[in-house]
């Protein structure tokens, strides 16, 4: 992507990106990770942000949480700010240059990449974070999307992720899907995504990446998740607190369309969530391939604009009944 194109975004940047510099030394052997221990018994709970460099959603929440000293009743609570090279490079005039520095931060968490002899800024950052990842019992990480679409619930594949989702009971739309062809997510990690073990981990997609409401959002969410993993109770937050969410929906997603060629184009400038009612129905061309729908009523997840091969063009999906 040139300079030019990374300007012609159709999206105002609204939010403005927080001075995470007075958080560097953190209180834990991480930088930019700061870790508190309730002296209670409990489960360790880490909120995560700026897994992508442009996503300033989390990065505000977790900013003022930790400016409000917000302290865990219970267990071990546990702020980080992730892939920090990429953010501080964040440019509000350049907003989609600074998703990551070599490589995507969150294509790189299964054990032959971590334990491979392959360096970059990403990996780096990725094994000093390891170890505390390690001693989680639940993660939230913070994300936000390229378009303006409903916030979303990643939950991975496993009942336990989708068990999590609704007891957090909140944005009302919960994803169960495996992640990418390009490599594993954050969430997918190790005993994340193992369904014999009871660590537990989510991704929430927030919205539009440099949107007001996305940070709206990810404290929502923050919050709710505080309160399902009995970190905080509901008086230490209630200030905060929007109404009580709507009812959750759940999609299963059963496919990703991956990129083939230096060909991928939509048929239509697909934002997500659209439902295209006829099984068949031609969205996308890949080369000489037509991608079709597989099956009727099948929903688009978050298509995207970063079009080079090997990466994930927009999943599928369909409602599934609770
Ligand atoms: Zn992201």
């Amino acid at each position: 992507m040139t300079a030019d194109s990374a300007r012609l975004t159709p999206w105002p940047v609204e939010l403005r990106a927080p001075d995470i510099d007075p958080y560097r030394n953190g209180n834990t052997d991480v930088p930019f990770f700061w870790s508190f221990d309730s002296g209670q018994p409990g489960p360790h709970v880490m909120v995560t942000a700026v897994v992508h460099g442009n996503e300033l959603c989390g990065a505000r929440v977790i900013d003022r949480l930790l400016r409000e000293q917000l302290r865990p009743g219970r267990g071990r609570l546990t702020f980080g700010f992730c892939n920090v090279a990429a953010y501080v490079a964040f440019d509000p005039v350049y907003p989609t240059l600074s998703r990551f520095v070599d490589e995507d931060f969150n294509r790189i968490w299964d054990q032959p990449t971590l334990n491979g002899g392959r360096s970059s800024i990403e990996l780096a950052r990725a094994r000093a974070i390891r170890p505390m990842l390690d001693t989680v019992d639940v993660l939230l990480d913070l994300h936000s999307m390229q378009n303006a679409t409903e916030p979303l619930i990643l939950a991975g594949a496993c009942q336990k992720g989708l068990d999590l989702a609704r007891r957090v009971g909140y944005p009302a739309t919960t994803v169960i899907d495996a992640g990418h062809a390009a490599g594993a997510r954050m969430r997918d990690y190790s005993f994340f995504q193992d369904p014999s073990d009871p660590r537990s981990a989510l991704l929430v997609e927030c919205g539009q990446h440099w949107a007001q409401s996305s940070e709206t959002v990810a404290l929502e969410t923050t919050l709710r998740f505080l309160l399902a993993s009995e970190t905080v109770d509901r008086a230490a937050i209630e200030q905060w607190l929007g109404p009580e969410p709507e009812s959750q929906r759940v999609i299963q997603i059963t496919q990703p369309v991956t990129v083939r060629t230096d060909g991928f184009a939509f048929v239509e400038p697909y934002v997500g969530m659209e439902c295209i009612r006829r099984a068949g129905t031609v969205i996308a061309h890949d080369g000489d391939q037509t991608i079709v729908t597989p099956y009727d009523d099948c929903i688009l997840i978050m298509p995207s604009r970063r079009l080079s091969v090997g990466q994930t063009a927009v999943r599928l999906g369909r409602f599934v009944d609770d």
